[in-house]
């Protein structure tokens, strides 16, 4: 007779990987069984609707239907040839992003922190041989408040203590200087800076928006010093903003742009810079490599979801859903409410520090099925996925004001 093992249930799933996995992670205790478009429902059948889009990686929506079949078809092909051999994939892919970015060329990743090495490595290598800077002095300006992931040369010029406690020594020749400020930027510019790294807007900082003219300010600067202009896009990209890409909203144009996340859609990690020859020239065979990147199932997935994008109106979707959304927000009366702020659907309510924190209230909206994160402490982000439709938010809206009633 066939046993029928039953399922496991929501506490002893949580049992199990507090007991075996590291924790490094504090996440809200839902556990997540399966997802389809904006609707994830945990072990039990609870529905809940996705406010993070795992931190806008599911920008086209949980298991997009011809996101998952070009998974499916490539996956019956060929995976993975490394990149000692090619494959029909990557040409098409690489012409197709520079298509889409208007650069000229595309170097494949796989994770985000990957591309912003990459970043790093091409920005010096620039510096070293394009603009001159004497071996070993190159230097990059970061700003305070910055995410660009988990590497242990990331984390030496985070601002975030925690992400770098216990783990240097760091790697030199970075500077931090505070987001937002370009009076700062231009007195920390000289000749050894070879690049500024910047999110366009900072999104695990908590949605901050910085002050208009920024960009092109920075941008200028570059232009004046001969300094790469590099923006991390990884989150920002790829329609979250309404934009395509973050720095549109300023009219720049980047010298490198990095960008991962929602590239593959939620099915797989890919990443990438996008840059020009001048920069892109300095990678010659053996200089910079990863097994997977550029992979031919990795291409095909991106592919087709950056076609799903576009050709769904998502960009549009979450410029105009976003204008709607955020002016809701605005409009709940609630005294813990600090300022509503973003761009397209990427939004941060901030509380007020008397609030009691962001996370009780993520977990009340819990209980009414939706899914949000706090960041940082005070800081709830709204970032569905971008096919989201004008009635689920208010669907939404409904629950968010209930939400601030019950906790006044
Ligand atoms: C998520 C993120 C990264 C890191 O990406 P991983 O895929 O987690 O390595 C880097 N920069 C920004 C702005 C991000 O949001």
């Amino acid at each position: 007779m066939e046993t029928k093992t039953k399922p496991l249930s929501t506490s002893e799933l949580i049992h199990m990987e507090e007991a075996y996995g590291a924790h490094n992670y504090h996440p809200l205790d839902v556990v997540i069984q399966k997802a389809e478009g904006i609707w994830v429902w945990d072990v039990e059948g609870n529905r809940f609707l996705d406010f993070l889009a795992s931190y806008s990686a599911v920008n086209q929506g949980h298991g997009h239907p011809r996101i998952r079949k070009a998974l499916m078809e490539q996956a019956g092909k060929v995976t993975l040839t490394s990149r000692a051999f090619r494959s029909d994939q990557l040409g098409p892919f690489y012409k197709e992003m520079c298509e889409l970015s208007g650069y000229g060329r595309m170097l494949p990743m796989n994770t985000g922190a990957e591309a912003v090495e990459t970043a790093i490595k091409a920005a010096r290598k620039w510096g070293y041989k394009v603009k001159g800077v004497p071996e070993g002095q190159a230097q990059i300006l970061v700003f305070t408040g910055n995410f660009h992931g988990r590497t242990t040369t990331i984390v030496g010029f985070s601002g975030e203590a925690q992400y770098k406690e216990g783990f240097g020594p760091f790697t030199p020749g970075f500077t931090m200087l505070p987001y937002g400020d370009l009076e700062a930027v231009r007195t920390a510019m000289n000749p050894n800076v070879v690049g500024i790294l910047v999110e366009p807007i900072q999104g695990e900082s908590g949605i901050i928006i910085p002050p208009d003219g920024y960009l092109k300010g920075l941008e200028a600067l570059c232009r004046e010093h001969k300094a790469l202009f590099i923006t991390d896009e990884i989150q920002s990209g790829l329609g979250r903003t309404g934009k395509m890409f973050a720095y549109e909203h300023e009219g720049v144009r980047p010298d490198v742009v990095i960008i991962g996340k929602a590239l593959a859609g939620g099915f797989y990690p890919v990443s990438a810079i996008l840059a020009d020859d001048e920069v892109m020239g300095v990678f010659n065979p053996g200089d910079h490599g990863s097994t997977f990147g550029g992979n031919p199932l990795a291409c095909a997935v991106a592919r087709e979801a950056v076609k799903v994008l576009t050709e769904e109106n998502m960009v549009q979707n979450s410029a105009e859903l976003g204008e709607y959304f955020i002016e809701k927000l605005r409009s709940i009366q609630s005294r813990h409410i600090r300022e509503v702020r973003g761009r397209g659907l990427w939004i941060g309510l901030e509380l007020v520090p008397q609030a009691g924190g962001a996370r009780r209230f993520c977990e009340a909206l819990m209980a009414k099925g939706m899914l949000c994160k706090e960041t940082h402490e005070h800081t709830i982000r709204f970032a569905p996925p971008l096919i989201i439709t004008r009635k689920e938010l208010d669907w939404a809206l409904e629950r968010v004001n209930q939400v601030f009633k019950e906790l006044d």
